[in-house]
């Protein structure tokens, strides 16, 4: 890269700096992305096998329990143990039911007295609860308690004969084995979980890495470029995205080439056309001092041509220190509100003495009073450089034809000659800097190659335009428009 007084630096290799610096990749937001993808379904899908399987297991044992009480309350009825609640052997197989499920099972006679507890708690005691009564209603219960971890159940014992209810049948049982086997899938799916987040750590991991390497690739290429290989182009086409990067940053590279190279030209000129006149002053001095016996007039002669070298030498200087100042921002114009009419009598009548000169006539056109916004230092000296090319490039017996229009958004200006024209070839390098159709006319007659240069870029500033149209031998018209309301902005 350059700086601004031309050196070239080489730019150090990119590094990112900060903290967190990994937390900023993109190889880290691909890695949790894809974390996130295979952790939320897993999760998902995890507690819907662990509900699944408490609901399915309590509902199963709700069937089985009352299943059992089915036939147990058949048993009951037919072996009238709801007057006589002695019977061994149904108390026998009360106390088995009991111990396999890790229950506790009561029955109720009609009047809502216990007659069996098999923990022994509660018999003789009056049971008047909500689900008894509901179940001498018709209605049996059956409810899960998750938090105390047992299923409750009424179960009506009925006389199948009289479909008269006898009494109630009141079970609980415990459901901690089934709480014992969801948190073992719990436990067990949390495992999974942590082994599938390992999994597609490491995978997304790995996955981004190379997904990201086509980028890194960019960035190298641009790195070796930025190391000095300014004549190479990169190309990386492994994705679209990065073939785009890479086209983006080929354009760049192309646009600072060519102003590498227009600088490049531009300094050789430079110091070509302030050694010329140096070189003829330097040939004039050592032909004088070669000689013995000079006389006075090859003396006077000699340094009139060198006075001459001195004046052209400082004219380059004038209009390149021209150039550079505005090649400088905008904003530095200093926009007044003008008379254009009074700027171009006045640029007119200060060349005037040097059209006499060349025998050539100068007119102004005014067709209507123009006032704008204007810098007034940088116009004259635009237009001033057209008029005087206009009397450079004429023919003795000539004219110069300056006109003054405008309308509500721009006033024109156009300075029409009947000089030696511009071959066509050549119109669309006329505005180059130190471009000059005949290099030898042009210098004979004080010209620098600058003006058109600083014309166009003073009128640019101001965010006008320029056209040329010539014909050789006939003559030149250069049509200058510019908006009567400085519109501002870096040009
Ligand atoms: P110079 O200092 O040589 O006049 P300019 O930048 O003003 O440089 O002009 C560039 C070249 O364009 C001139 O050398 C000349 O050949 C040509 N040119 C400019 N104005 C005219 C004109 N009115 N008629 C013919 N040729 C012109």
């Amino acid at each position: 890269m350059y700086t601004r007084s031309g050196e070239l630096v080489i730019i150090s290799r990119v590094k990112f700096k900060g903290k967190w610096k990994f937390i900023r990749s993109l190889r880290f937001r691909i890695t949790l992305m894809l974390v996130i993808i295979g952790i939320i379904p897993s999760i998902i899908i995890e507690n819907g096998i662990v509900k699944n399987y408490e609901e399915r297991t309590v509902k199963l044992r709700m069937a089985t329990i009352r299943n059992q009480c089915d036939i147990l309350r058949n048993q009951l009825v037919k072996t009238g143990y709801m007057e006589d609640p002695t019977n061994a052997v149904i108390n026998g197989e009360f106390d088995m039911l009991t111990n396999i499920y890790g229950g506790r099972l009561l029955i109720i006679n009609k009047d809502f007295k216990v007659i069996k507890d098999t923990y022994d708690l509660d018999r003789g005691k009056l049971m008047v609860s909500q689900e008894v009564i509901n179940c001498f209603n018709g209605r049996e219960t059956s409810q899960y308690d998750k938090k105390n971890d047992y299923i409750a159940m009424t179960v009506g014992i009925q006389n199948t004969e009289t479909r008269e209810l006898q009494g109630v049948m009141l079970v609980s049982v415990s459901t901690i084995e089934i709480r014992a086997g969801k948190d073992i899938l719990e436990q067990k799916g949390f495992f999974l979980l942590m082994l599938i987040m390992f999994v597609v750590l490491i995978l997304g991991y790995i996955l981004s890495g190379s997904l990201m390497k086509p980028f890194q690739k960019v960035t190298r290429s641009i790195e070796d470029i930025t190391d000095g290989y300014l004549d190479e182009s990169i190309s990386v086409p492994d994705y679209l995205e990065t073939e785009l990067i890479t086209d983006a940053f080929n354009k760049m590279l192309a646009r600072v080439r060519s102003l590498d190279e227009s600088r490049q030209e531009f300094v050789s000129n430079v110091s070509h056309e302030l050694k010329t006149p140096l070189t003829s002053m330097k040939v004039l001095a050592d032909s004088l001092n070669g000689q013995e016996n000079v006389p006075i007039e090859l003396y006077q002669e000699f340094m009139q041509d060198i006075t001459e070298e001195i004046d052209r030498e400082n004219k380059i200087i004038t209009d390149l220190l021209s150039l550079v100042k505005l090649d400088k921002k905008a904003a530095d114009l200093n926009i007044e509100l003008m008379n254009i009419n009074d700027l171009l009598e006045l640029v007119v009548k200060r060349l005037k003495p040097i059209a006499a000169r060349a025998d050539v006539e100068l007119i102004v056109d005014s067709f209507r009073p123009v006032n704008a916004e204007i810098d007034e230092t940088k116009l004259t000296l635009a237009f001033s450089n057209l008029v005087e090319n206009a009397i450079k490039y004429n023919n003795p017996g000539g004219w110069v034809r300056v006109s003054l229009n405008a309308d509500h958004k721009y006033f024109y200006v156009t300075v029409a000659d009947s000089g030696i024209g511009i071959p066509e070839e050549s119109l669309s390098q006329i505005f180059e800097r130190f471009y000059r159709v005949d290099k030898s006319h042009s210098r004979e007659i004080g010209g620098t190659g600058l003006g058109l240069a600083i014309t166009r870029r003073a009128i640019v500033m101001h965010r006008g335009a320029i056209k040329v149209y010539s014909k050789e031998n006939e003559g030149t018209t250069f049509s200058v428009r510019i908006p009567i309301t400085y519109t501002g902005g870096q040009v």
